[in-house]
């Protein structure tokens, strides 16, 4: 942690926090897409495919759909300016807030 005196501190804002936090959710993602790829791959062997109803392989697409887009809601709702609550964009590690300007820590 490299600690210069020069640059205003109260005006950075640390989004270390809601990284870890996103970090998080998208292991709990990436689990989830896993159980869900792993159950339809088990599933086709039990069925060979021939499943009476849905065939795994159109659950196993909706279950990864609807976890992107769980996913995508939350990275939204979460991946925010600390400072004006705009989404902060495609970018892992912004110094600045584009919208605002607000520093936010790396
Ligand atoms: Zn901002």
């Amino acid at each position: 942690m490299d600690r210069s005196s020069d640059a205003d501190q109260s005006s950075v804002h640390d989004v270390t926090q809601l990284k870890r936090r996103l970090g998080r959710l998208s292991l709990w993602l990436g689990a989830a897409a896993t159980v869900v790829v792993g159950w339809g791959f088990w599933a086709m062997g039990t069925t060979g495919g021939q499943a009476s109803g849905l065939s795994p392989l159109i659950l196993m697409s909706v279950g990864l759909l609807l976890i992107g887009m769980i996913g995508t809601v939350i990275w939204y709702g979460l991946w925010r300016c600390p400072e004006c609550r705009r989404y902060l964009g495609n970018i892992l590690n912004p110094r600045f807030c584009h919208r605002c300007g607000v520093k936010l820590s790396p």
